[in-house]
């Protein structure tokens, strides 16, 4: 059997780890041939050692001469920044490229693998919120070809494996409902960092923990569904399922519903993406059914997570709405985690952002670039502003 190389785009995070994971129990199967991490430098030092990739590469150029110094002697070869991410997108040290950065950060390098003909592996599901027409685009004009590893897409492409895309009724999408599932809107509006960092199902990076805390990640998911397997947004809908062991499911025309069922462990989505569909052996431990003897699914309630109609809103829209809603909400998110907005202020930055930000209807690749340029600063300014209500708002 054929070693396949596999890139990983954010080694050092959860979905990076966990694929690293997965990649050490197919040693025959997989190697991992070029890492790259943001910012962790000693993770990254440690994961090269350990998994003697051909290049490891450091967005974060300051820390460039640390993986140098500790990489080189090990002939392993280094690089720092941006450009030298996507221009490592098109080497030949890989066929497979696992994209599990987080935020607008991986669509370019996204891009390039896809033009490259590469194999994709998307965990950033912020490549397709952002721009799902460009990247879908670009795969129909390239050699390259797309498994989702979120879990619910994997979830619905593995219930479409021998089904004709004409049957599909609905595509439904389940959600833990997150932390707050069972707060009121008061205590909603004073949840702390901890309260929504603390997942009940999931252990994840702090971005995605937020975005399932506010259920715009379930937004997102809509549109990654969209794109992914192109059908109207009025086919796709989402449904709370607090045990999150259904992880999503399709409804045909003949009212049959398939779902994929399974323990939440990203491994599996992963190890499904990785082998190309085929599954492999493991020997990680099963579903066990008595463990879950009651399985329940409620409505969202849009009152309370008013950011789950975000999704459905900006496949309307259409045009650079979601590029603007993503932009606006990893600022928010990010002042957030600082300390600085409320929880509630992410949803009031978003709609701020996107009363203020220019639209473009038909966006080019260049025009998602400024649009999301644009709409940073104009939720920073919101945000910044917020900032000074909040600090009398908490004293
Ligand atoms: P983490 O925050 O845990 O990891 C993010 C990774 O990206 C880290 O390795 C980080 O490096 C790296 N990174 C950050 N900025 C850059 C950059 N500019 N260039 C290159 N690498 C960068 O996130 P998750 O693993 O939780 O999520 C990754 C993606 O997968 C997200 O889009 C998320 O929505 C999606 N996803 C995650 C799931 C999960 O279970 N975690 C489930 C489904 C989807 P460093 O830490 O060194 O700074
Ligand atoms: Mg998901």
């Amino acid at each position: 059997m054929k070693t396949k190389n596999i890139a990983i785009l954010g080694s050092t995070g959860s979905i990076g780890c966990q694929t690293l994971d997965v990649i050490s129990q197919y040693p025959d199967r997989f190697h991992a041939t070029i890492l790259v991490a943001g910012s962790r430098v000693d993770d990254l030092i440690r994961q090269a050692i350990c998994h003697r990739p051909a290049l490891a590469i450091i967005a974060d150029e300051s820390k460039y001469n640390a993986l140098n110094e500790a990489l080189t002697p090990l002939g392993i070869k280094t690089a720092a920044g941006q450009a030298a991410i996507n221009d490592a997108m098109e080497s030949d040290l890989f066929e497979t490229v696992v994209t599990a950065t987080v935020g607008y950060s991986g669509l370019a390098p996204t891009l390039r693998a896809i033009r490259a003909g590469k194999q994709i592996a998307l965990a950033n599901k912020e490549t397709l919120v952002v721009a799902g027409d460009i990247v879908t685009d670009a795969i129909c004009k390239s050699k390259s070809s797309l498994l989702p590893i979120d879990s619910e897409h994997s979830a619905i492409y593995q219930c479409l494996v021998g089904e004709k895309r004409d049957t599909i009724r609905k595509i439904i999408i389940t959600a833990s409902g997150g932390p707050f599932r069972t707060f009121s809107r008061e205590q909603i509006a004073r949840a702390t960092v901890s309260d929504a960092l603390n997942h009940p199902n999931w252990s994840m990076g702090r971005k995605i923990t937020i975005d399932s805390a506010t259920m715009l990640n379930k937004a997102f998911e809509i549109i990654e569904a969209r794109w992914l397997f192109d059908v109207a947004p009025s086919q796709i809908t989402a449904i709370v399922h607090p045990q999150s062991i259904v992880h999503s499911m399709v409804e045909f025309c003949d009212g049959a519903v398939k779902a994929q069922l399974g323990v939440p462990d990203m491994r599996l989505p992963i190890r499904y993406a990785l082998g190309e569909a085929v599954r492999l052996n493991t020997s990680d431990s099963p579903l066990d059914f008595t463990q879950y003897p009651t399985l329940t699914f409620e409505k969202p309630d849009e009152e309370r997570f008013p950011c789950i109609t975000l999704g459905k809103y900006a496949l309307e829209m259409g045009g650079n709405t979601a590029c603007v809603i993503n932009a606006a909400n990893e600022i928010a998110v990010k002042a957030f985690l600082d300390g600085t907005i409320r929880f509630t202020d992410i949803h009031n930055t978003i709609m701020q952002t996107l009363s203020k930000a220019s639209r473009i209807d038909h966006p080019t690749y260049d025009d998602y670039v400024a649009s999301n340029t644009e709409a940073r600063t104009v939720a920073q300014e919101i945000c910044n502003h917020l900032k000074f209500n909040s600090i009398s708002w908490c004293s």
